[in-house]
């Protein structure tokens, strides 16, 4: 079939298998192309591997050291003229490109905050691998149930007040106020539940007592900071309180050690769950159009190679004064931050084109499900039915 995006409200409800291939691809070209820091982990479990964040973490570790990878993902494979979703596509892309290069690639489909899919990665681990050295732990989850059956969901709201500021509308591209409002306590604390620590810590525990950790294992989860105006909506924001949570689940996990635990704070870029959150996408769009300007910017693929190779595997691993990465060093310079705030307060829909990278936000949306990628023949007939070789 020929396969086009459609795009409904935040998500594209298509996928392209060869435009996630080529988009793959790419990211591997990258990594190849870059220098690899001598220490690199060899085993690396990536919870949230299909996508983003998880997935560039996937190849850098890959492509960087040779290592072997699993993956947790949670995806769907097509059914009829339904295509599957970017994830899995991402994923039969990498383990093929893997094992033609020769490298160890297999992966787990499901609920990666489920015990059976832990018992599962568990006995794939003992199998396969012996061990782990690294844990990714890049889940972005709207909900999650827990073992007693309870399903807990997050929200992406403020605490406390309500904040209104600047958002923008992609399908009509205009730019409007929007008033965000406060979570209740329950919302907040069910936030915390999906996006804090609790089940990164539950996986180290369950990796521990089954014998699959290595000794000196490192593992490292994924926040983010972001300037005084998105704070009410992220920082200080129910979200926020989720992050709070994981940095200190990170400290508890290194004091108690068995594991040296690291939060790693990355920069703001498109990905399915940023293009959720009010107020954040205009903020991206400002933000790609001054990195860019100043040739600074960077996507999932060029922040993931930089923290395995110049931060997590460094000699000594370069943390900030509170024991973070920060991979957002370069969004949060000075030069950069000025300039994007003074691009957001005179931000209107009739000057937004000369204000903000909008073809940029959107190119990096509809590469996320595979469309816009080079060398791709779009119009060409394209079965949809793709195999990950791992799961079949
Ligand atoms: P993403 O949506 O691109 O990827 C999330 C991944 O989690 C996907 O592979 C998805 O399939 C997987 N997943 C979701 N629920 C799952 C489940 N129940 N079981 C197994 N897998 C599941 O998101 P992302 O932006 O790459 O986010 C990853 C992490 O990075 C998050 O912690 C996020 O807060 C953080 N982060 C994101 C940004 C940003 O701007 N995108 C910035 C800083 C930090």
């Amino acid at each position: 079939m020929i396969i086009k995006p459609k795009v409904r409200g935040f998500i594209c409800t298509t996928a392209h298998p060869e435009g996630c291939k080529a988009l793959v691809r790419s990211q591997i070209e990258y990594v190849k192309a870059q220098p690899h820091s001598e220490k690199g982990p060899k085993k690396v479990l990536v919870i949230g591997a299909s996508m983003g964040y998880g997935l560039a973490s996937r190849i850098s570790a890959a492509y960087s050291y040779g290592a072997a990878t699993i993956g947790v993902i949670f995806d769907k494979p097509a059914s009829g003229a339904r295509t599957a979703s970017s994830g899995w596509y991402n994923t039969a892309a990498f383990e093929e490109i893997a094992s033609e290069d020769g490298l160890y690639a297999k992966t787990v489909n499901g609920d990666a905050y489920s015990k059976e899919i832990k018992d599962q990665v568990i006995e794939l681990i003992k199998k396969d691998l012996g061990k782990v050295d690294c844990v990714i732990y890049s889940l972005a989850a709207p909900r999650r149930t827990t073992a007693d059956g309870t399903m807990y969901t997050s929200v992406l709201k403020t605490v406390g007040e309500s904040y209104t500021n600047k958002t923008i509308n992609l399908k009509d591209e205009t730019v409007s106020d929007i008033t965000v409002e406060p979570a209740t306590e329950d919302e907040i604390n069910a936030t915390v539940k999906v996006m804090g620590g609790e089940d990164w810590k539950d996986w180290i525990k369950a990796l521990d007592e089954a014998g699959v950790l290595e000794e000196n294992a490192v593992t490292a989860a994924y926040s983010y900071i972001g300037p005084d105006i998105t704070h009410p909506m992220y920082a200080d924001g129910s979200i926020g309180k989720a992050k709070d949570h994981l940095f200190a689940t990170a400290k508890e996990m290194t004091a108690e050690g068995r594991v040296k635990a690291y939060i790693s704070v990355n920069k703001a870029l498109v990905t399915q769950s940023s293009a959720a959150i009010p107020i954040v996408p205009l903020y991206i769009s400002i933000l790609y159009m001054v990195m860019k300007a100043k040739g600074v910017h960077e996507g999932c693929i060029e922040q993931m190679c930089r923290l395995f190779n110049e931060k997590l595997y460094a000699s000594v691993p370069v943390t900030d004064d509170e024991g973070r990465i920060r991979m957002d060093d370069l969004e949060m310079g000075e030069e950069i931050q000025s300039e994007v705030h003074k691009l957001w307060t005179e931000i209107t829909t009739e000057n937004l084109s000369d204000h903000a990278d909008l073809a940029g936000y959107n190119e990096d949306f509809y590469k996320l499900f595979g469309f816009g990628a080079e060398g791709v023949d779009y119009e060409a007939d394209t079965d949809p039915a793709v195999m990950i070789p791992s799961i079949g």
